[in-house]
């Protein structure tokens, strides 16, 4: 199994709704990425490559950084993720409570 540059940000999500659902859990880009590779995301992926996917959830409005040391970033969840089934794209997608009810599929973007 091999996860698309497309899928990296859905696989981000799906990991957090499933080990870090909690607004007071704090978690790092380190730690999802060891996940991601355990999941079969391509081990010479580095934290510089995913780095525009994690701004991209905290432009978003997913998640929030709240410390930073070298390439290491924490965050909280604004609110907790729900899982919802995309009856566009037949993805199970995952979406922070208070984000626009759209399918964060880039290659689908249906509301929601
Ligand atoms: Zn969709």
């Amino acid at each position: 199994m091999s996860i698309s540059n497309t899928a990296i940000p859905l696989e981000i999500r799906r990991v957090i709704f499933e080990k870090f659902n909690d607004t007071n859990t704090r978690f790092t880009n380190d730690e999802i990425l060891e996940i991601l590779k355990g999941n079969g995301l391509d081990g010479s992926i580095t934290i510089d490559d995913v780095e525009p996917f994690f701004n991209q959830l905290r432009d978003d409005g997913l998640i929030r950084q709240i410390a930073q040391n070298f390439t290491t970033n924490w965050y909280k969840l604004f609110d907790v993720v729900e899982k919802i089934k995309c009856n566009s794209c037949n993805k199970e997608v995952y979406l922070g409570k208070l984000e626009p009810r759209v399918c964060p599929n880039s290659e689908c973007k249906a509301t929601l």
